[in-house]
């Protein structure tokens, strides 16, 4: 089955981006040099843990960078500090009402 990667930008500032793409509905979070794939029910999710720092650990060191998230690869790390995080939640507030719509469109396709 063909598809286009129609994408939709929702939200964008000076160090990223919230989009969809309407083909496959997958959620596109950009942000600094990190790219997140998500689908609509993980950006609630994945917005929550950037709103309440979950899962993030202390990592103090003189940068400013002191919030430590773990990813899937054991040796690979994100690391944010707390202007970074308010940046992202920013994006990911400006995007979450539309989201939010095409989740109850997705669920009323397919019923
Ligand atoms: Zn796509």
């Amino acid at each position: 089955m063909k598809h286009n990667h129609n994408f939709r930008t929702l939200a964008e500032n000076t160090i990223g981006y919230v989009g969809i793409c309407d083909g496959c509905r997958t959620v596109n979070v950009a942000f600094q040099n990190s790219l997140f794939c998500l689908t609509l029910d993980q950006f609630e999710t994945f917005s929550e843990m950037i709103f309440e720092r979950q899962a993030m650990r202390p990592f103090c060191t003189t940068h400013g960078k002191e919030l430590l998230l773990p990813t899937p690869m054991p040796n690979y790390f994100l690391l944010f500090s707390d202007d970074d995080l308010n940046s992202l939640s920013t994006l990911l507030r400006e995007a979450a009402p539309v989201l939010a719509a095409e989740q109850i469109l997705d669920l009323s396709r397919a019923n």
